[in-house]
């Protein structure tokens, strides 16, 4: 098959790659259609960290991408719930699918619990096939529901951003700052209107993200003019009641605690690098509860998916771009640039 293969940092490659085979009896092949990048995946490209795993250019090959959708072309004994022909997307990580986590829809607590593509351990779905283990609890049926974009954006991001911002103890009537406008900054301020936000925040120094923001509703600030100053003039120095960190980048990491109000909640799903650190002070003289962690896809769809089918949730716009699966390395390239106001990237396989 083809398929997106890293080779270290800035070296995404397309070319030949072995097809994946069933890798148990409860998982099953997909067929890839349609497939994005993650602003996670940039943590590769950089040759930065996930976790424990370092990229370089020394790193094992791997298919890259854990965003992707298609149809179920062959199944194990043991799948129950899907068969070949099924239109599906897939949540952006799952587990071993063998253990008692994994066989009762929760793999974030598995073990070997990882995210698809961002190591040869789960090979991922930037490619014309993949395997899904534990297919059962790791796919969505698609078909005629949602359209594809909503379907990949309910691979991790829309996901994510649910899981963020509801971490942020957003009330109704309720200050909310969201700090990094990529696509889960920005559906995290849609959702956060939806939950009964009165009033906004959203911060990026990328102009074109702001302005997307402001489409939304939100009150758009540029971290470059002193954002922390206004959003604390703005609520006669209380600060947000709930923040939202949706980039992962160091100064939004450090922006948070400095904006959340006393006895206010902080939410932070970006990616963190091991310098970054929060300040232990802030936290215990400002009475903040700090939440951190990665979202388990799945558990965030039954509220998702009724929303995105009755239309209440819109993300307007969300995919700027689309590309061919072998101009994959020009896709990761622009993404990474943040020009063409660049917000998320499409990627056809078929
Ligand atoms: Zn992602
Ligand atoms: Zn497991």
């Amino acid at each position: 098959m083809k398929a997106l293969v890293f080779h270290g940092p800035r070296d995404i490659r397309y070319e030949t790659y072995p097809d994946p085979e069933l890798r148990s009896p409860n998982s099953a092949i997909l067929k890839v259609s349609k497939c994005s990048i993650c602003g996670s995946d940039l943590h590769m490209y950089h040759g930065d960290t996930i976790g424990k795993t370092e990229y370089g250019a020394d790193s094992p090959t791997f298919c890259t991408g854990h965003e992707f959708i298609g149809e179920v072309v062959e199944t194990g004994r043991d799948v129950h719930t899907f068969k070949a022909g099924d239109q599906v997307l897939s949540a952006g990580g799952t587990g071993c699918g063998q253990c008692a986590a994994c066989l009762t829809g929760k793999p974030l607590k598995c073990r070997v619990s990882t995210a698809f593509g961002i190591g040869p351990s789960l090979q991922g779905g930037q490619a014309e096939y993949v395997c899904i283990p534990n297919a059962d609890t790791t796919l969505l049926a698609t078909e005629g529901a949602f359209s594809d974009e909503q379907a990949l954006l309910l691979t991790d991001a829309m996901t994510t951003a649910y899981f963020g911002i509801t971490r942020s103890d957003v009330q109704p009537g309720g200050t909310v700052a969201v700090v990094g406008l990529g696509p889960i900054g920005l559906i995290g301020v849609e959702l956060a209107f939806i939950l009964g936000a009165s009033e906004v925040f959203a911060i990026d120094p990328v102009k074109s993200r702001r302005d997307m923001a402001e489409k939304l509703g939100a009150i758009a600030l540029d971290p470059n003019e002193d954002a922390v100053a206004k959003v604390l003039e703005q609520t006669q120095g209380a600060g947000a009641q709930s923040v939202f960190e949706a980039s992962g980048a160091s100064g939004a990491i450090a922006a948070v605690l400095p904006l959340t109000a006393r006895g206010g909640t902080a939410s932070f799903i970006g990616i963190p690098q091991p310098q970054d650190m929060l300040s232990m002070q802030l936290i215990m003289f400002k009475n903040i509860t700090v939440r951190g962690g990665i979202c388990q896809v799945q558990e965030t769809w039954p509220h998702l998916v009724p929303l995105v089918r009755q239309g209440r949730i819109k993300t307007p716009d969300m995919f700027s771009h689309s590309f061919k699966l072998s101009e994959g390395a020009d896709a990761y390239k622009l993404f990474d640039s943040r020009d063409e106001g660049v917000i998320k990237i499409a990627i056809e396989v078929d």
